[in-house]
């Protein structure tokens, strides 16, 4: 008879019961010698029978011989009641003639061990560790002889280094699955990273060439507002809020799907089993629940989105990285769509992101052709009519398209970063343009001179370097020059943007805040910030003549600039009767297209000749 069972563990039966795994790998090859190296014992001494019991993790007992006691099959708490278990564990050899009288400080009695003679040397580790005893057993007693003892020991030296050699091989396992795992997992979060998601994706896609029926989703998460987090509250605080985002998807998902870090603050999962891409709204909308709790990050509440992009497999001919790339895409129109929100793919997305990559060639030749160039608008002092000034709008010669308009190239020139070297360009050919006309114009050339600033712009350290630079390149006055900054701009992180202010207003120059109105700003900021005047958004200012709403609003912005000391500009004067109400409600200044719209510079050089007044 062969067999084997756990020493005296309850844990470690239970889960051999139940079919589940050892908690080592003490595999078959290893019980096999353990259970020869006992029946080699049993057969040179002449006994009915032998074991091997093992401590540590395993717990575990390999013997040969008819006459195994009955605890060794069915209850191993006879051995931990007799107290046999504690010498088995001991340095010592036990040797026994007759356990029933040696009395090994049982609680239970001996009879229950159903066996007298007993003959055990200790298992010792090269490093010291006692991994177990050999024992040899009788059924009745036995007088053990030196060279009893000396033939276990011998074989305890075997079995020994047979358990020995399995440690070392356990030990290189554990270690190359460790090397694996971290090879796989993002080190932050502890998800599967890019490597592993695009292996699993790989999987699924060749199972849907088996099983075409059986389809999966795959979602790209991209959180909205990461780097502001990162930017203001610091670096941990960032790491702190993926791993919380990290933990939170998980909960949201069910056993089979995978979700994984791609890197930075992009999230992918994997959804199996989706019959139709409307299956995953309810979990892109659960997940959207799940991350709009707000999140502690010692002591700062924050709130995050995420913008989500769905793909589902549909072919068996696709590929995971194609998959990925449309879930990308679709994520990429949620962000545009205004955050926060999710989206299908669609194959026209495909055509949409060429279109994309070919107009931002187009921009990067662009700049390097000189292709850019600026309009300006006069910008009227309301009480006189008078050009006080203009503001600089910047236009695109497309050698195919004709003139491009700024909202159709200024958000991808943003994105790519595009907009840095840019608007540059802008300040320093702007400056040079009013030079140009104070040269041939005198004193009947525009006094100030607006220029855009863009959210990137605002958010970038050197800004108030290139400032100064163009300013000192061009001799400009920086008392004349009006820098305008949206509110998107001053929201994006209003205490960076504080200072920026604070720096550029030490340069002398204005800072006028634009689009008023269209943001989320709260009036209280306004008096917080270094600011010189604010300009009022058109969809306000087009409706005064027509809108009681919009007339009292306006009214309220001017009285609280008054209040604040600044000038106001209103913005898209369309009509004598809007400009006629601005002038009683006291607003400074007035730009929009009564007066005049954008103009070519030699457009503005002509009628800045006529020293016009509207
Ligand atoms: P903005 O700064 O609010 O500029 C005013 C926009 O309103 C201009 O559009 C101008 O043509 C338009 N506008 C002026 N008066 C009227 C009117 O009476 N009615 C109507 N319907 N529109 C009027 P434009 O030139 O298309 O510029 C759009 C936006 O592009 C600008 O809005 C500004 O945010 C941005 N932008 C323009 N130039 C630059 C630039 O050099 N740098 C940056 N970063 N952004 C720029
Ligand atoms: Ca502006
Ligand atoms: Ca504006």
């Amino acid at each position: 008879m062969i067999t084997s069972r756990p020493l005296h563990d309850p844990a470690a039966q239970i889960q051999a019961e139940h079919g589940g795994e050892p908690t080592s790998s003490l595999d078959g090859g290893l019980a096999a010698s353990l259970e020869r190296i006992a029946r080699l014992a049993a057969t040179l001494l002449h006994a009915p029978a032998a074991v091997i019991a093992l401590l540590g993790d395993d717990r575990r007992c390999f013997g040969w011989g008819d006459g195994l006691p009955d605890w060794y099959a069915h209850d191993v708490g006879v051995l931990v009641r007799s107290g046999l278990s504690e010498r088995i564990g001991g340095p010592q050899p036990l040797i026994l003639e007759d356990i029933r009288s040696d009395g090994v400080g049982a609680a239970s009695p001996p009879s229950e061990l159903a066996f007298a003679g007993v003959a055990g040397v200790p298992l010792i580790a090269s490093d010291g560790r006692r991994l177990g005893m050999l024992c040899a057993i009788d059924p009745c007693p036995r007088q053990w002889s030196d060279a009893d003892v000396a033939v276990l020991n011998d074989l305890a030296a075997t079995a020994t280094i047979e358990l020995d050699l399995r440690c070392r091989l356990d030990e290189r396992m554990v270690a190359e699955r460790e090397l694996r795992h971290n090879a796989m997992h993002d080190a932050l979060t502890g998800l599967p990273n890019r490597a592993l998601f695009m292996e699993q994706l790989e999987r699924s896609v060749n199972r849907t060439h088996r099983r075409p029926d059986d389809l999966f989703a795959v979602l790209f998460l991209d959180l909205d507002n990461f780097k502001i987090v990162n930017d203001s509250v610091g670096h941990h605080a960032g790491d702190a809020l993926l791993v919380t985002v990290a933990r939170r998807l998980e909960q949201c998902m069910r056993g089979g799907d995978i979700v994984a870090r791609l890197g930075g603050d992009e999230f992918a999962i994997l959804l199996e089993h989706v019959s139709q891409i409307s299956d995953t709204a309810p979990i892109a909308e659960r997940i959207q629940r799940a991350l709009a709790a707000p999140i502690d990050l010692g002591g700062y509440q924050v709130f995050t989105s995420v913008s989500i992009g769905v793909a589902l497999s549909t072919s068996a001919s696709e590929l995971p990285d194609y998959l990925l790339r449309s879930a990308d895409m679709a994520m990429y129109r949620a962000k545009r769509g205004g955050r926060a929100r999710f989206e299908f793919f669609d194959p026209g997305m495909h055509a949409e992101a060429l279109r994309r990559l070919q107009m931002e060639t187009d921009l990067r030749r662009a700049l390097e052709r000189g292709e850019f160039c600026l309009y300006y608008q006069p910008i009227v002092a309301i009480d006189t009519g008078h050009v006080a000034g203009v503001e600089a709008l910047l236009r695109w010669r497309h050698p195919e398209r004709g003139l491009v308009l700024p909202a159709d190239f200024v958000p991808l020139a943003e994105e790519t970063g595009l907009i840095l070297p840019l608007g540059t360009w802008v300040l320093s050919e702007a400056c040079r343009q009013i030079d140009a006309w104070r040269s041939e114009l005198g004193d009947g050339a525009p006094l100030t001179l607006g220029v855009n600033l863009s959210v990137k712009q605002c958010t970038q350290r050197d800004l108030v370097r290139q400032v100064s630079r163009a300013l000192e390149e061009t001799a400009f006055d920086p008392a004349r020059l009006r820098l305008e900054i949206t509110e998107s701009a001053i929201m994006e992180n209003p205490e960076l943007a504080a200072q920026l202010l604070t720096s550029l207003k030490a340069l002398g120059v204005h800072v006028h805040l634009d689009d008023f109105g269209t943001g989320y700003s709260s009036l209280s900021y306004l008096h917080r910030l270094p600011l010189d005047a604010i300009k009022i958004d058109r969809s306000f200012v087009s409706r005064i003549d027509a809108e009681p709403q919009a007339l009292h609003l306006v009214r309220t912005i001017l009285t609280l600039a008054r209040n604040l000391g600044l000038e106001t500009v209103a913005e898209g004067v369309a009509t004598a009767e809007q400009w006629r109400q601005l002038r009683e409600l006291g607003c400074t200044y007035g730009q929009g297209f009564l007066f005049s719209p954008p103009l070519h510079p030699n457009e503005m050089t002509m009628l800045l000749h006529t020293a016009p007044a509207w």
